[in-house]
């Protein structure tokens, strides 16, 4: 027995959280021999129960038995629990090394990573990525935030590499991992609840991403957010530093002039009319000079990636277009739930617009779609329990406004109020919570009703 299967065989390993990452983790552990446990506080899925029994990996739900978990060797906790819990200080106070299902599974591979992070764009520029990589012949698993979890594709298949996206959730629990590739897309304030208010401490957790990295690596970031640049003059990092921007600059390796993209990598520079993207908006053209960077490092050929930057699907519920019905386009984007990401959806549109936002408000502050919408909305649909904040805003500055309390009002009264050549966009601005049970359900809903026309 190798000494490593050895060591393994001894090894009690606690897995915190029954979600995706937590099975994943446990699947792997008990595929390295190691005598895993998982526990967590709630219920646990009917697929995650189903997989567990497979592996025979024992389990416990509605509960956290302490002297369970304080036994371990090592604890992998879910992203979802922050370190300020009792049973996490409880951990760290006993010692217990404490990683994450990202970290646990990349030590069992030696595939190429490439994670992405950033505020908003993750999902988008993953999925593309991948898809040109799929699309190019490369043997590439999706996986972190977004498809199936990294440590069960460890496990259960043998990827050449692997294309992460990487919350700053999970980023935080990061200690030896490194990153082949590393992709920042932006930073904006988002989640600062879990980081005591404070800015600077989700900075630091996203610029996690860089911990490790030597001179052999690369570092692909949006080179026009100050924020990004001062930490990355602070951090000084090892890596090949790769920046791209709205425009041409010294140094800068993707920007966009005219009517094209450029990307510069590998001593040669390919370039592609903005129109024959697959991906429309101004900020899915950052995310497809992000994905276009990497696919050149990875020797991708301009043939290839044309190819694919042309014939991407898009991600369901990101500017999804749905159905044209008499002449009016219909486009899903229920992903939105911030007003930065309306703002995008808004901006990238061509005609007028009847817009469908509302849901339940986090205090928005719409004054930054204000312009957009006195200048592109023909009518708003607002959809939600209470749209009185929505009322107070824009009552005035639009001709129409309406009010409607389930999807199927809001889809009709669309289709009455539309023109020939008008979009009709769901992009909520705000979470779906109060009529649906998540952003999916309420994309899906919405799609349903526009076939239904
Ligand atoms: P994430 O995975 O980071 O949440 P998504 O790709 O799921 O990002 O997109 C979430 C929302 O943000 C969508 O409404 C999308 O249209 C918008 N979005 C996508 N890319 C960007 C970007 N680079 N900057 C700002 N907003 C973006």
């Amino acid at each position: 027995m190798k000494l490593e299967d050895q060591y393994n065989k001894q090894k009690k390993l606690v897995v915190l959280g029954g979600g995706l990452s937590g099975v994943g983790a446990a699947i792997l552990g008990n595929t390295k021999g190691m005598n895993v446990f998982l526990s967590d506080s709630g219920e646990i899925s009917e697929q995650s129960r189903k997989e567990l029994n497979e592996y025979n990996i024992p389990f416990e739900e509605g509960k956290h038995t302490l002297d369970k978990i304080l036994g371990a060797d090592e604890v992998v906790k879910s992203p979802g629990i922050p370190n300020t819990v009792p049973l996490i200080v409880e951990v760290l106070k006993n010692n217990i090394p404490l990683i994450s299902e990202i970290e646990f599974a990349a030590r069992y591979t030696n595939a190429k990573t490439i994670c992405i992070t950033g505020s908003n764009g993750k999902t988008t520029t993953s999925t593309l990525l991948y898809h040109i990589l799929k699309s190019a012949g490369l043997n590439v698993g999706l996986a972190g935030n977004v498809g199936t979890s990294f440590a069960k594709q460890v496990a259960e298949e043998q990827h050449d590499l692997y294309v992460l996206e990487l919350s700053s959730f999970q980023l935080e629990a990061m200690t030896e991992f490194r990153a082949d590739y590393a992709v920042m897309l932006n930073i904006t304030p988002d989640h600062l609840d879990r980081y005591a208010y404070q800015m600077q401490n989700y900075v630091d957790a996203k610029m996690k991403i860089l911990n490790n990295q030597t001179v052999d690596n690369c570092f692909i970031y949006w080179a026009n957010d100050p924020l990004i640049v001062r930490e990355i003059e602070k951090i000084k990092p090892l890596s090949h530093l790769i920046p791209f921007a709205q425009a041409k600059a010294e140094g800068i390796c993707a920007y966009q002039k005219d009517a094209h993209i450029y990307i510069h990598a590998n001593n040669s520079t390919f370039r592609m009319k903005k129109d024959q993207l697959s991906l429309q908006g101004t900020h899915n053209l950052y995310n497809s000079m992000a994905a276009g960077l990497v696919s050149k490092l990875l020797d991708i050929s301009d043939e290839s990636l044309r190819q694919s930057l042309t014939d991407f699907q898009g991600v369901p519920h990101r500017l999804e277009k749905v159905a044209t019905v008499r002449g009016v386009l219909y486009v899903n984007d229920s992903k939105a739930t911030n007003v930065n990401s309306c703002w995008y959806a808004l901006q990238s549109m061509k005609s007028k617009v009847v817009l469908i936002m509302g849901g339940t408000d986090k205090g928005n502050d719409y004054k930054e779609i204000e312009h957009l919408i006195k200048e592109k909305v023909r009518a708003l649909i607002l959809l939600g329990k209470d749209n009185r904040a929505l009322h107070e805003f824009f009552d005035g500055k639009v001709p129409l406004i309406f009010d409607a309390d389930n999807m199927a009002m809001a889809v009709n009264i669309a289709y009455d109020v539309a023109e020939k050549g008008d979009v009709v966009l769901l992009s909520p601005c705000c979470a779906s919570f109060d009529l649906f049970k998540n952003y999916e359900d309420r994309g899906d809903q919405f799609k349903e009703c526009v076939r239904k026309l």
